[in-house]
């Protein structure tokens, strides 16, 4: 009875079996969704037993002990990254977020992942690991069934076995979404993928001449009050109006934009365009949208508009690599581009701060249009790379009163680190960002606009320990607006238009609005400041699921 058992525990499939009672654990404790945990396990098994099968025909062989290590490594690693993914970014492996942010990451963006996420991604390789050792020693190493084959006992049918699973194995695969939950496949499905939209875009800005946006392009113009005017668009990063004490938060975060409150319509009811930078950007600069998000393809950015139209346009950021990834492709359709940012160590030089000189060089320039973005690294983590040594104010605060209310709430000290730095991030951003108005309000005191968006915001110990990208929270979405117009600028529409509801994947057409460019690709009804604003247009508002009205 015992031996029969042992011999029924041996075979091949039933070990492979037992593999997948690991997705499900993951599942049962919620950490995969019943799609992931279920394409996991089918994949652990039509995988796992035509190895084991092929491992008792030739135990000694070296090639297939190795290719038996490497399918389970694998399937591990396929269970851990999307555990990861899910758990510690409520995301799935397939999302824009995590393949734009696989190709367009860099070095120290990793590090400063790496950092902020020791902990968890810690718990998930610990457990990966135990659940690896174990599965190797108890269903491998220790099979039954090789100590049975070691009696001498002859079995005819293995190698028909072996051969009739890994036909098995192959032929599952000609199913496409088993394919692309494969590892090895899921790589290179997603990179080439995203490869091609990058081709595309490519294609789009080498084709503003001819095709499709250059006909859209060809209706656009100007209202005649747009003669001379400067409008300056600051993009920040990972910032929260929750954290900003203009919008009520508990430490003084906006000391110096304080100072200009009187000058500036701050909006309360403003969402995010999309949880993740280049998504976001995507949305704000181009007629995509969240419900279609695809629109950026074959419709003209806010720039080529912008210089269609004659004016001069600058992009100057501090992030990212003048040839690499998405976000500089949309940049590249500007007629001054400067990346700041060299991006590989903590350098004074990554601070905002030097975006400053070639703004001001913008600011001289003697074009009688301009159109100026900004790209800010901002806030984006680890928090504590963003500030000079004198904006740590609250590195060290341990009993303000935010810091008490976390601890009420259980946080970890840890976690109350992290919003520490962040906050202190917040707080130098308010420098730069007030600095980047007194320089505009300065050299041109009329005819001249200055918008702050921030591309989405931020999780920082809000609802739990964790801190980062978090697209479950409402931190992440509730982003700050702020505009500052020149004193000549026209009188505005309604009294109550800071209170106005919006979405900033619909903001080409406010931006297009204070750049007075009419045509097809300006909608006033969407425009933010617009007479014509309809909020029934925009509402419901529904982010990663949840409801924001
Ligand atoms: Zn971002």
């Amino acid at each position: 009875m015992m031996n029969r058992f042992k011999t029924i525990l041996g075979m091949p499939p039933v070990r492979a079996l037992l593999f997948s009672l690991l997705p499900l654990g993951y599942y049962v404790t919620g950490t995969l969704n019943y799609s992931q945990a279920g394409k996991a396990a089918l994949l652990g098994f039509l995988m796992l037993t035509p190895a084991l099968y092929w491992r008792e025909l030739f135990p000694a062989s070296r090639l297939v002990r190795a290719t038996l290590v490497t399918a389970i490594f694998l399937l591990f690693l396929n269970i851990v990254f999307q555990a990861v993914l899910r758990h510690i970014f409520g995301v799935q492996q397939d999302d824009v977020l995590v393949v734009q942010a696989l190709i367009n990451t860099n070095v120290e963006e990793t590090r400063g992942f790496i950092v902020q996420y020791l902990r968890p991604l810690a718990a998930h390789l610990g457990a990966a690991v135990l659940l690896f050792a174990g599965y190797w020693f108890f269903c491998v190493r220790l099979s039954p069934d090789r100590q049975a084959s070691g009696r001498g006992e002859r079995r005819p049918w293995l190698p028909a076995a072996a051969c009739v699973s890994t036909v098995i194995l192959l032929v599952s695969h000609v199913n496409s979404s088993l394919r692309k939950a494969n590892p090895l496949f899921y790589i290179s499905y997603h990179y080439q993928k995203a490869a091609r939209e990058m081709e595309m875009a490519r294609e789009l800005r080498e084709d503003l001449a001819g095709g499709e946006s250059a006909a859209i392009l060809g209706k656009l113009s100007l209202d005649s009050a747009s003669r001379r005017r400067t409008v300056v668009l600051v993009i920040g990063e990972s910032d929260t109006r929750r954290n900003w004490s203009l919008y009520g938060y508990g430490r003084q975060t906006n000391p110096e934009l304080a100072k200009l409150r009187d000058r500036l319509l701050v909006f309360s009811d403003v969402l995010a365009a999309d949880g993740s930078t280049v998504g976001s950007i995507t949305r704000m600069l181009t007629a995509a949208t969240a419900e279609q998000p695809e629109l950026w393809k074959t419709s003209p950015t806010v720039m080529a508009a912008a210089r269609r139209l004659g004016y001069k346009v600058f992009w100057l950021a501090n992030q990212g690599a003048a040839n690499r990834g998405m976000v500089p492709i949309l940049a590249s359709q500007s007629d001054v581009t400067v990346f700041t940012n060299r991006g590989m160590d903590r350098g004074e030089s990554s601070f905002d701060e030097v975006l400053l000189e070639p703004y001001r060089q913008a600011l001289d320039d003697p074009a009688e249009r301009k159109l100026i973005v900004v790209q800010l690294l901002g806030a984006h983590p680890a928090y504590n790379f963003r500030y000079p040594e004198k904006f740590s104010v609250f590195e060290k605060r341990i009993d303000d009163e935010v810091a008490e209310g976390l601890r009420k709430q259980g946080r970890a000290p840890w976690a109350i680190l992290f919003r520490n730095a962040y906050d202190c991030a917040i707080l130098y951003g308010d420098h730069v960002l007030a600095r980047l108005l007194q320089g505009l309000m300065m050299k041109e005191p009329s005819s001249s606009v200055w918008l702050y968006v921030s591309d989405h915001g931020q999780d920082v110990a809000h609802h739990s320990d964790f801190s980062g990208h978090n697209q479950n929270a409402r931190e992440q979405w509730e982003v700050p607006l702020v505009l500052w117009r020149s004193p000549d600028s026209p009188p505005l529409a309604d009294a109550a238009l800071t209170a106005r509801p919006y979405r900033n994947d619909l903001l080409d057409h406010t931006l297009l609005g204070l750049l007075g460019i009419r045509g097809d690709l300006y909608d006033p009804e969407l425009d933010l400041l617009s007479a014509q604003f309809k909020s029934e247009r925009i509402m419901p508002r529904k982010m990663a699921g949840a409801q924001y009205d």
